[in-house]
């Protein structure tokens, strides 16, 4: 096997979260809907009707291409018909871009375990719009017209990419930017990211490629793992056993764990494609394009690696920190809010918080537990004003009532108690009240302490200070 290796490209439809669809007014977002609810002539392709662009599309593929470094975003790109024959496509050919596409170029860099990172370059970036949707049943197909006109990038990789990790990787990355852009939710089992993926083998040293197959139909990350190295494997056993790998066409089967032939691929020849007649290039004026880039926000690798020069966090908690974008906001947040050190707050966060924002399944900007609230639980556990598990009982119930920690604090008595002459009183009950563990105290056996301190704990319902208390004890019983 370690003889070979694999060559792999992506190509990946995203679903942009605009209102409308890309060339008329219809609701973009019918997931759920009922079937061709949310249709008109344009999107339908009756005859004489003309489209019209949507620009809120064109500004989040800008903001993506900007995203993936391309070095070319188009000031001028066409739109230009894709003929094909399929029951749900009306109009009898989709309005994608071909020649003239809206990037060019660009990058992804994927970090590795090794603390390198791999370069994925794309090859181009372009919009289009989807079909509608067609549900197969026992007897009889039926269509659906919601989705067509929904706006579409598509981007396609170079081959850069060496193993079915590696492109899972990928996967993950790009859905991180696309939600960190705002510019599409990149749930793959609802369909707003789908991923086709170009497999070839070669040995290991050789330079050239050979013929590849296209995996089509993955609707998750780890199934798109999981097909591209059952793929990989298969090619190998090809090629060993002295066959040749054809240029086909593969679908997986994600019930069964299987790939099947599907239909032989068209040739781009096959589309006839020529330059949309009914609508005017993509014209990216400086102006708008500058206008677009200012909603570009630091991007999760920029801020990553920020987050360990400035706030000298490890890696592992920067990495955790820019997964998503409104985590790594709600951190800056806390830190801006209180004279509390960053490495306090990011423990509070990766371990407290983000359990709140996963049984929420919502985003740190959701809670009702705001950044300025963490902060200040954060600094009173810290200055030994209230104890650890307290702040922890505070998150959860600053999180349900929306009240400040002072709040509830000062209404519920749960400050810690670490007032000498408070405890100096309880302590010397206790130490008054039982005569046989002081005489076992001064007698040489110290460690009888930690008794002596569980009974003070227990008088004051867990709120005292332990090292307040020791201490206190500790020169009540060498009187
Ligand atoms: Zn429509
Ligand atoms: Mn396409």
């Amino acid at each position: 096997m370690s003889e070979f290796e694999a060559i792999i490209g992506l190509e990946t439809h995203i679903q942009l979260n605009t209102e409308s669809k890309i060339f008329c007014g219809c609701k973009a977002d019918s997931w759920g809907d009922p079937p061709n609810t949310n249709i008109c002539p344009v999107c339908c392709g009756l005859p004489g009707v003309l489209p019209t662009l949507n620009s809120a599309a064109v500004e989040k593929a800008v903001l993506l291409a900007a995203a993936m470094q391309s070095d070319s975003i188009q000031s001028l790109s066409y739109f230009a018909r894709k003929n094909y024959f399929y029951p749900d496509l009306p109009k009898g050919y989709q309005i994608s871009q071909y020649d003239e596409p809206l990037a060019r170029g660009g990058e992804m860099l994927l970090p590795l375990d090794d603390g390198q990172s791999l370069r994925v370059r794309i090859a181009k970036l372009h919009l289009e719009e989807d079909a509608g949707k067609t549900i197969r049943e026992k007897d009889r197909r039926l269509i659906d017209f919601n989705r067509c006109g929904v706006p579409l990038v598509e981007m396609v990789t170079e081959p850069d990419l060496r193993s079915a990790d590696q492109a899972a990787q990928y996967l993950i990355r790009l859905r991180q930017l696309l939600r960190w852009l705002g510019i599409s939710e990149g749930d793959m089992e609802k369909g707003q990211l789908r991923c086709d993926a170009n497999v070839s083998i070669r040995q290991i040293g050789a330079t050239g490629l050979n013929a590849k197959t296209e995996i089509k139909n993955v609707n998750s990350i780890a199934a798109v793992r999981q097909a591209i190295q059952a793929e990989i494997e298969r090619q190998i056993r090809e090629v060993s056993q002295g066959g040749t790998v054809e240029a086909w066409t593969l679908n997986w089967d994600e019930d069964t764990g299987t790939l099947h032939k599907m239909r032989s691929k068209e040739t781009e020849a096959d589309y006839r494609y020529f330059r949309e007649p009914d609508l005017l290039p993509i014209e990216l004026t400086d102006d708008w394009k500058t206008q677009i880039l200012t909603g570009l926000p630091e991007l999760p690798l920029d801020r990553r690696m920020r987050f360990t020069e400035q706030y000298g966090l490890p890696e592992y908690d920067a990495e955790i920190l820019t997964e998503e974008r409104s985590l790594s906001e709600y951190f800056e947040a806390a830190v801006a809010a209180g004279q509390v050190d960053a490495k306090a707050i990011s423990n509070w966060l990766m371990n407290d918080v983000l359990r709140l924002i996963r049984e929420q399944h919502g985003v740190a900007a959701n809670l009702a537990l705001k950044p300025e609230h963490l902060a200040q639980i954060v600094g009173m556990v810290e200055r030994g004003d209230i104890t650890t598990n307290t702040g922890k009982e505070l998150l959860d119930r600053v999180n349900e009532s929306g009240q400040s920690p002072q709040e509830i604090v000062g209404a519920e008595g749960l400050a810690q108690v670490s007032d000498e002459a408070a405890l100096g009183r309880i302590a010397a009950e206790i130490v008054d009240s039982n005569p046989d563990q002081v005489a076992t105290y001064r007698g040489g056996k110290t460690t009888v302490i930690g008794w002596f301190v569980g009974q003070v704990m227990r008088e004051t319902q867990g709120k005292a200070n332990p090292q307040a208390v020791k201490k206190v004890l500790e020169d009540l019983l060498s009187e």
